[in-house]
């Protein structure tokens, strides 16, 4: 699992609001523990997700990062400027026949699927009734992708990491998690594979993140073992909470980096308050 490369981090935000304190705790301990290991640190925008980006969230993302006085090498990668990188990856697993397409809706999986054993997360179960036979010859994938294609998890697999903050941990393919979308319909990568064919190409040798991730570093682990990647080291970051023990979602503008800024806080005020 761990790797002899000297140490690459990554800060990956995503551009579909403003970031709060926990993407600033987050990016914290990312940029620490890549100082301490006397590595270094790229900054990738997640910004995949066209419906919710907003080129404002971009620029606002960098600058706030940046008055916290964290810093990353230039140039910032944008996912959206990768898509050939992810129909490489695609490419591979489609010929090692790891994928499958999917005609059924957001609505059919849902009735028809088994809720994910505890531990698991909150995606339901794709049911492994819906997928084709394996080993039935796959459609080929066309310049243009159309409908939704799957990654076929291997069944009753444990997949197991050591995460540097939380310790041990795993989860059964096909129990705790399904068969999840690689690329989407209207012909876009999903996360999940645009995250680990970035951080195979990219040569990340940890991943620091926040612990809602952790389900898919699960599917992350498989995509990168079926592209014969290096899997990289995975440190999670527990979740800044709100007075209500609710977890920071971009819309709790209050707590928004940028709010706080204008409001005279001081990055030390914010980096103190993570320990408050
Ligand atoms: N862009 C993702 C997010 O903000 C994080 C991706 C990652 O670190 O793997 O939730």
């Amino acid at each position: 699992m761990s790797t002899s490369s000297p140490y690459l981090g990554r800060l990956a935000p995503s551009p579909t609001g403003f970031l709060h304190l926990g993407h600033a705790r987050t990016f914290c301990v990312a940029a620490q523990r890549a100082a301490t290991a006397g590595g270094r640190l790229l900054f990738r925008n997640d910004d995949l997700d066209t419906a919710r980006v907003r080129p404002e969230f971009v620029t606002a993302m960098l600058e706030d990062l940046r008055w916290l006085g964290l810093s990353w090498e230039e140039p910032v990668i944008t996912q959206s400027q990768r898509l050939p990188v992810y129909r490489a990856a695609l490419e591979k697993l489609h010929a090692a026949g790891l994928i499958f397409p999917c005609h059924r809706s957001r609505r059919d999986v849902q009735e028809a699927a088994t809720a994910p054993h505890e531990g698991g997360d909150d995606e339901p179960v794709y049911p492994v009734h819906f997928r084709p036979p394996a080993g039935e010859p796959l459609p080929p994938l066309g310049d243009t992708i159309a409908c939704n294609w799957r990654f076929r998890v291997p069944e009753d697999e444990t997949v197991a990491f050591t995460d540097g903050h939380f310790g041990p941990r795993q989860a059964v393919a096909g129990r705790d998690f399904g068969d999840f979308l690689v690329w989407r319909k209207d012909n876009v990568p999903s996360y999940q594979l645009a995250c680990a064919a970035d951080d195979a190409a990219m040569g990340i040798t940890e991943v620091v993140r926040g612990a809602d991730l952790i389900p898919s570093t699960f599917r992350q682990i498989l995509l990168l073992r079926a592209l014969g990647a290096t899997v990289p080291d995975y440190y999670h970051c527990p979740l800044v909470l709100d007075d209500h023990g609710e977890r920071l979602a971009k819309r709790h503008d209050a707590l928004a980096i940028r709010t706080l800024r204008t409001q005279g806080v001081t990055p030390a005020e914010i980096i103190a308050k993570f320990s408050a």
